[in-house]
């Protein structure tokens, strides 16, 4: 199975994302760690391929405050073994937070997949296309892909990106 990191500072859209993506969440009962370095937070399931999403512990501070070393360790492990990264921006909205994550996206010189999300809140894509182009030359994305994840739009573009992207999958988890 692919294991696909989703990242990206809070309140972009993550969650409603990976239900987008994965149809239902998959619950968790534990907020620990099911491996020592990941939190399956969904599984996507389809005929030959099966995508697992993870989460990445302080990769994307849920806090404000300054991450200790520690914690910088851990989300950088954590990213080690992840195959591919969706990185999830307001398309409307640049913050610091979205800044200190795409550092150490840099860092982690993994393949990402830039989702610029809440694009139905644009009206004109020139709005929207600005930012974009500033952000693009920030990290060498494999691709760029403006979603809604509340309406769904271009939901399926990007689950197919994100298999395309992934190696054939082996065997299948139960
Ligand atoms: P997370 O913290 O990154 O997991 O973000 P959530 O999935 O909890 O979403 C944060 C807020 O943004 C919620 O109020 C969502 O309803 C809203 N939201 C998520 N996706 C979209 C979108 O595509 N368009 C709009 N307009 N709002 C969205």
């Amino acid at each position: 199975a692919g294991l696909v990191a989703i990242v990206g500072r809070p309140n972009v859209g993550k969650s409603t994302l990976l239900n987008q993506l994965v149809g239902q969440k998959v619950s968790i009962t534990s907020k620990k760690p099911q491996t020592t370095r990941h939190r399956i937070i969904g599984i996507d399931t389809k005929e030959n391929y099966q995508t697992v999403y993870v989460d990445t512990p302080g990769l994307h501070s849920e806090e404000k405050r300054a991450i200790n070393r520690l914690m910088n360790k851990a989300a950088a492990s954590s990213i080690l073994d992840v195959e591919l990264v969706i990185f999830v921006v307001d398309g409307s909205k640049w913050t610091d937070d979205d800044q200190m994550v795409l550092n150490r996206l840099i860092a982690a010189q993994k393949p990402v997949i830039l989702a610029v999300n809440k694009v139905d809140q644009f009206k004109d894509k020139e709005e929207l296309l600005p930012h974009l182009q500033w952000l693009g030359t920030q990290l060498s994305f494999k691709e760029i892909i403006p979603v809604s994840a509340q309406k769904g739009t271009n939901v399926d573009r990007l689950r197919a990106l994100v298999q395309r992207s992934l190696p054939p999958c082996e065997f299948f988890f139960p």
